[in-house]
């Protein structure tokens, strides 16, 4: 056991609710528990058979705090491999934060961000990977973003990695074998073999790679861009998404004031919707700077959809932006089809390719958007999407282990084409096992540790 001290916090979100829970975890959870929770089934929390649910009243001294269930999960068969308890109050702010503050003076001592989960990992209850699948869990956008980190939490990239690792120790040790004994006339089978185990890993982690980069979408989201000139109704067709959407939008923090991004599901499918607009639509100085970054998020999206208003001709902004989809995926919207239609549909065709679909909608009155949401699914669905048997990485941090392995088998396999002496390829073999290893947590500094755990939230 990692730790000496008693860890408490409040595990569910701030806010009413029907019920909250406060986890104490550590060496004195149980005391903790008998100092505060009366239940007329116990005399001590002590006696309490684990994973057996008591109810009883929260006490500071003769007051009553809350009533709730409490739970003791006996070490180390518990999330964090230590004694825990887990009291299920009413979910009032208030209850909460006086059942807390009152384990925190019965001696727990406030969790810091994913500690809970931290002890876990550092208990050997889970490796790393799995414990930033939690988190991953906890902040899934999406049915296929969830897939995939349930299946990392259930080791299915662990597995990944072992199975990896332990082909690449096979191999490092027949090698060492031949640079210890060169007399032992093993080369020219081992050359061949480990040329064939090479070939396999990378092509394996190529494959997963190139897979991850396509899937990057999972945990993302498809950046979806709102072109058109100002006053096409852009922003009035955003919210007529959203509006559909109401029930899972979310709001995205940390982006740009000029930017609005808004995450939302289309039968599915993800997207971060961006509405450019604002920027045109702002003072005239920074219209320069307006036009660049709307250009820059019309390169990098993966789809376009471009607002034109219907109801007056063509402009050559229209006719500038209708010929920069060219190469993209896009959906031409004439809006404002509750209008008397001028803008000339003949026109935009010849100016856009073969393949971009042209609906006619009215963001104002929301009427067509049904038509518009299955042209999205349409175009957008691929098969990563329904790909849940498939592991895919979603991490930045476990991406860039696997790329820099695949690097160095690289190398190795290099070196072997070269016939150079066993003792380079071992070099590139090992480096490649420890970096494979960073992904599952073997060998990591307490530095890294500290710093994945600090994007936990706390009481996880
Ligand atoms: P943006 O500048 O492209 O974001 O355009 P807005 O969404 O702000 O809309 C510009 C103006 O067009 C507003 O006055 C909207 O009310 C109006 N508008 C947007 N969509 C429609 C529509 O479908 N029909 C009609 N009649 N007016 C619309
Ligand atoms: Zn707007």
């Amino acid at each position: 056991m990692y730790e000496q001290t008693t860890i408490a916090a409040i595990a569910t979100p701030p806010g009413e609710g029907g019920i909250g829970i406060i986890r104490l975890s550590g060496i004195d959870a149980a005391e903790i528990a008998n100092r505060m929770f009366e239940t007329k089934k116990l005399h001590n929390f002590h006696d309490a058979v684990p994973y057996m649910m008591y109810y009883g009243k929260v006490m500071d001294n003769d007051r009553i705090v809350d009533r709730g269930l409490a739970v003791y999960m006996k070490a180390p068969h518990s999330y964090t491999g230590e004694d825990v308890v887990e009291f299920q109050m009413h979910g009032s702010v208030e209850a909460l934060r006086s059942v807390l503050s009152l384990a925190l003076r019965h001696g727990a001592v406030p969790a810091d961000k994913g500690e809970f989960t931290k002890r876990a990992f550092l208990n050997g209850r889970i490796d790393l990977a799995q414990a930033e699948s939690v988190m991953d869990i906890i902040t899934a956008r999406g049915q296929a973003a969830l897939v995939q980190a349930e299946s990392h939490l259930s080791g299915a990239l662990s597995q990944y990695v072992h199975e990896t690792r332990e082909k690449l120790k096979e191999f490092i040790t027949k090698l060492e074998v031949t640079i210890d004994y060169p007399e032992e006339d093993l080369e020219d089978l081992t050359v061949d073999e480990i040329s064939k185990a090479l070939e396999e890993i990378n092509q394996s982690l190529t494959q997963l790679i190139t897979r991850s980069h396509r899937g990057r979408f999972i945990q993302d989201g498809f950046k979806t861009v709102l072109a058109g000139r100002p006053n096409a109704g852009k922003s009035s067709l955003l919210n007529a998404l959203l509006q559909e959407d109401r029930a899972i939008v979310t709001d995205m923090p940390g982006t740009t004031r000029d930017t609005i991004e808004e995450s939302i599901r289309i039968g599915g499918i993800p997207l971060i919707l961006m509405d450019t607009a604002g920027i045109r639509d702002a003072e005239n100085q920074v219209e320069a700077i307006g036009i660049e970054r709307a250009r820059k998020s019309m390169e990098e999206a993966d789809l376009i959809l471009m607002v034109i208003d219907g109801s007056v001709p063509l402009t050559d902004e229209d006719r500038r932006i209708l010929s920069s989809l060219e190469g993209k995926k896009a959906i031409v919207i004439l809006n404002k089809y509750d209008l008397e239609q001028k803008a000339g549909e003949a026109e935009i065709r010849s100016l856009i390719s073969e393949e971009t679909p042209i609906i006619h909608l009215s963001a104002q009155y929301v009427s067509g958007i049904d038509r518009l949401e299955e042209l999205i699914q349409k175009l957008m669905h691929t098969e990563d999407l329904d790909a849940g048997r498939q592991l895919f990485l979603t991490n930045l941090r476990h991406m860039d282990l696997a790329e820099k392995s695949l690097e160095l088998i690289h190398q190795a396999q290099k070196s072997c084409a070269d016939k150079l002496p066993a003792d380079f390829i071992v070099v590139d073999l090992t480096e490649a096992f420890h970096k494979l290893g960073e992904i599952t947590g073997e060998n990591v500094d307490d530095e890294l540790i500290n710093s994945i755990f600090q994007n936990f939230c706390v009481g996880k």
